[in-house]
């Protein structure tokens, strides 16, 4: 491969650009500078950051550059994180007014790793508040704008990284998934996001949302980057009580056979109850008829294709919208007007509750309090049989599913999404339709499994996503079959927002 061109480096992907850095054709100071310029050329349309300091982030790249280490594994590359991810000494809001000014006092173990590998930290990304939403219209800092037409939301919560990584404001970013968060944004801006299996990445100094679902993954313009990232920031973790103790897996490897294009021997199990016959009230004609063609390639590329039912999760939905909301309401309590971020009221007079009270009701955006609401309401005495305990069993019914699907094929296929990136404020004010663009992504959620979106073309000109699901702990396999896909269709979708491809 000949230098990128200085004007390309924003379109490189990040392997290449490691490549150039090895070889000493580029400095992390040039690509950290040229996405610095584009986020100050770029930003003020898109609204993708929260936070970015670029004094320090060129300060971090002549620090690799003088090390020698640029090129070495991530060393030297930008990276941009959602502003769930807990970073020492820089603002940390998770996307709410409550903690406006909040500098957290260590890192998350996601943002120590990526550190330590030497990556560059661009930014904070917008989300919505707390990684509750869908369009990252719920964020109390404002809306981000989808750069593959700005009247469209990028998706949500991770909606900030999507943007900044399909616009050109980041090489990739980091998401973190609860139902859907890194695959829906990811869908909707034609870009590679993972959600891994739960517990393999670890979630100490994630701000939680709902502790038993989520997960923190890459979202990259390609499937080798998006393994890149994963392998960078995955692996037991001592801190985090839910960390699996297995090895890093094996997945940039995984990511470059894949993109031979031979699936010979590999089974493929299409979901019914997402899309298929009976079940396609909500999906887009684009959506499915895009999502078919994939089908279509991974059979051309010797997958054995089948139909498989999972009617469980026709009840993902209602029960993700229980579990969900009752783990945050008891996470959220300690946002208590005392310990981080804002306090309203505290002048002398009042007690502690009202300035508790006080401190809430401000702080909190109007999903949020739906929210904490719902969920007091279902955990409460009298109730938590009725719907909680309701909810967990659906969960394992889904469980189940899942296993009797993967006892018969390798991996499952879907839509990431119903439909392509909505006009903005069309569903903001309707709770259950912002609800439903998850629909797809909600199952692997519950049941903890591992889950890729990878695009598979457009509609009307806006990118649809592919969903590929697998067992627990087998996240390779995703990576395999995306990149097959990514290959047969002509190489990274977002090239063709970028003119790279041409
Ligand atoms: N959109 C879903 C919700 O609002 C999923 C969010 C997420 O994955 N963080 O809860």
């Amino acid at each position: 491969m000949s230098a990128p061109e200085r004007s390309d480096l924003t379109t490189t992907s990040a392997a290449d650009l490691a490549r150039a850095l090895k070889a000493r054709e580029l400095s992390s100071v040039e690509v950290t500078r040229a996405y610095l310029d584009r986020i100050a050329a770029e930003d003020g349309r898109l609204g993708s950051y929260l936070h970015v300091d670029a004094d320090v982030a060129l300060a971090r790249a002549e620090e690799i550059d003088a090390a020698g280490s640029a090129g070495d594994g991530l060393a030297g590359i930008p990276v941009a994180l959602k502003d769930v991810v807990v970073t020492e000494g820089v603002p940390t809001t998770s996307g709410s007014k409550i903690l406006e000014g909040w500098r957290p006092p260590y890192d998350a173990t996601v943002a120590a790793r990526l550190k330590a590998a030497g990556t560059v930290l661009l930014g904070k990304t917008n989300m919505d508040e707390f990684a509750m939403g869908s369009s990252t219209e719920n964020s109390a800092y404002g809306v981000t704008r989808n750069p593959w037409d700005p009247e469209r939301i990028p998706g949500g919560s991770s909606g900030g990284s999507s943007a900044a990584v399909a616009g050109g404001l980041a090489p990739w970013a980091i998401g973190t998934d609860t139902g859907g968060s890194i695959r829906q944004p990811a869908a909707l801006t034609g870009l590679v996001g993972h959600k891994p299996t739960y517990g393999s990445v670890s979630r100490y100094g994630l701000i939680a949302f709902s502790s038993s679902l989520d997960q923190a993954g890459p979202m990259a313009r390609t499937v080798l980057d998006a393994a890149l990232l994963h392998e960078a920031i995955a692996g037991h973790d001592p801190l985090d009580s839910t960390s699996i103790d297995s090895p890093v897996p094996v997945l940039a490897e995984c990511a470059r056979r894949g993109a031979d294009g031979d699936l010979s021997g590999l089974k493929v199990g299409v979901v019914r109850e997402l899309g298929g016959e009976g079940h396609r009230d909500g999906y887009e004609q684009g959506v499915l008829d895009r999502f078919a063609e994939a089908v279509a390639l991974l059979e051309g590329m010797g997958a054995e294709v089948r139909e498989v039912s999972c009617p469980a999760f026709d009840l993902a939905l209602p029960a993700y919208y229980l579990i969900a909301p009752s783990e945050a309401s008891s996470n959220l309590a300690r946002f208590d007007g005392v310990r981080y971020g804002l306090r309203v009221g505290d002048d002398g007079d009042r007690d502690l509750d009202e300035v508790m009270a006080l401190t809430r009701e401000q702080g909190f955006g109007p999903e949020v309090k739906r929210r904490i609401i719902l969920g007091t309401y279902a955990l409460s005495s009298g109730y938590y049989e009725a719907y909680y305990g309701q909810a967990q069993k659906v969960r394992t019914l889904i469980s189940r599913d899942f296993s009797a699907g993967f006892a018969d094929v390798d991996v499952l296929v879907s839509p990431t999404t119903p439909t392509v990136a909505f006009p903005l404020g069309s569903r903001v004010d309707d709770p259950v339709a912002m609800y439903a663009a998850d629909l797809c992504t909600l199952p692997a959620s519950l049941a903890g499994v591992p889950a890729i979106s990878v695009p598979c073309g457009l509609s009307d000109g806006l990118p649809v996503g592919f969903q590929i699901m697998a067992p627990a702990l087998a996240d390779d396999r995703c990576y395999q079959v995306a990149a097959a896909l990514e290959a047969a269709s002509g190489g990274p979708l977002i090239d063709r927002l970028t003119g790279a491809a041409a």
